[in-house]
């Protein structure tokens, strides 16, 4: 396939364009606000098209857009390139509220074009062994989940996140939404309610870099999730629990692969083999499969839209004091 990809970002450059190139794809364009950035990033990845007109990506025989800037101007993009007829992996937040997020999966199925939202944690191993004990019933009774996934921002992610809230800014749409959709894809299910708490404790100039939420679901299971940027050594850890055992995570919730997963059971503890795998990787497999109409663990657009709606809940929440009801549109 080929690629454009929209937005010269880091996340671009560290993961995405050697996961597609590892696939066997091609990014043919890169797309960015600034003809020196473009070009830069365009010369540093050896990209042929350095552009900063998305319009002028029709006509080069595209099959699929990567939407990576900031998440105030992924609507754009998506609405291009479905117009284009190009399927598109966008970045999360998909965007900054649930109407757009709407329109843009909207566009994409009116186009027939698969849309994704890059939600890579689902795609690592530890998930994909917990969704396997939890499908055999393995922990009994669903009770709690618990997540704790509160980092430090390197200096180099910390730009608009931390102080440009019109850009998507804060770690409510930035984690928060990893959170929602790490919890639908183990448990199926997204959260009914919530109650949150947020603050702006120094990083943040404008927006929250810390929030603690309680989120309920139907099957009545409660979890707790904790997401920061302002914590340098935070461990991360996401556990399941249930009546009769618990699956804990721990340093799973990165980028990079690694971390360990233990069964913990009545007749003791079970530590889980982990591969390896590029989730990144693992995810443009996916959506290949989800292009080709095979079976696939893509998140959709539509996976895009409700963490998305979590997020917007939990700040709701933070912002008034009281607890939300989740909005899925
Ligand atoms: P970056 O800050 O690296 O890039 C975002 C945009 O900022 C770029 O598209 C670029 O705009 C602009 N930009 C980049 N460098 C500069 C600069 N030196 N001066 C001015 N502007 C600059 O963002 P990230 O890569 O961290 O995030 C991009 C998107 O990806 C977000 O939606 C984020 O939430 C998501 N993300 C997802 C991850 C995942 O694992 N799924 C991980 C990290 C981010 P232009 O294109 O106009 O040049």
């Amino acid at each position: 396939m080929k690629w454009a990809f929209v937005g010269a970002s880091n996340i671009a450059s560290e993961w995405m364009i050697g996961a597609v190139r590892a696939l066997g794809d091609e990014v043919v364009a890169v797309v960015s606000g600034s003809a020196e950035r473009a070009q830069a990033f365009a010369s540093q990845h050896r990209i042929r098209h350095a552009l900063t007109d998305i319009r002028a990506l029709a006509g080069l025989g595209l099959d699929a857009v990567y939407v990576s800037c900031t998440n105030d101007q992924h609507e754009a993009a998506v609405l291009q390139a479905a117009a284009m007829g190009c399927h598109v992996l966008c970045e999360k937040p998909l965007a900054l509220d649930l109407a757009a997020a709407r329109r843009m999966v909207d566009a994409c199925a009116a186009a027939g074009v698969v849309m994704g939202t890059n939600h890579h944690l689902r795609h690592n191993s530890a998930h994909r062994q917990m969704r396997g004990v939890l499908r055999q019933q393995g922990l009994g009774r669903l009770v709690a989940a618990r997540i704790s996934h509160s980092v430090f921002l390197r200096a180099q992610l910390q730009g608009w996140r931390i102080d440009r809230p019109q850009a998507g800014g804060g770690v409510v749409l930035d984690i928060a939404v990893h959170n929602a959709d790490s919890l639908a894809f183990l448990l199926g299910e997204y959260p009914v309610e919530v109650m949150a708490m947020t603050q702006a404790s120094g990083m943040g100039q404008g927006v929250e870099d810390n929030a603690m939420s309680l989120w309920q679901f139907a099957s009545g299971l409660c979890a707790f999730t904790h997401q920061g940027f302002n914590t340098p050594h935070a461990s991360n850890r996401l556990e399941i629990l249930g009546d009769r055992a618990s699956l804990e995570a721990r340093g799973v919730l990165n980028q990079a692969p690694g971390g360990e997963l233990v069964w913990r059971r009545s007749d003791g503890d079970l530590s889980l083999r982990l591969d390896h795998d590029n989730l990144y990787l693992r995810g443009l497999r996916e959506m290949h499969q989800a292009i080709a109409g095979q079976p696939h663990d893509m998140a959709t657009g539509e996976a895009g839209l409700k963490s998305l709606a979590v997020a917007l809940a939990v700040l709701e929440s933070a912002r008034t004091g009281r607890r939300v009801a989740v909005d899925y549109a």
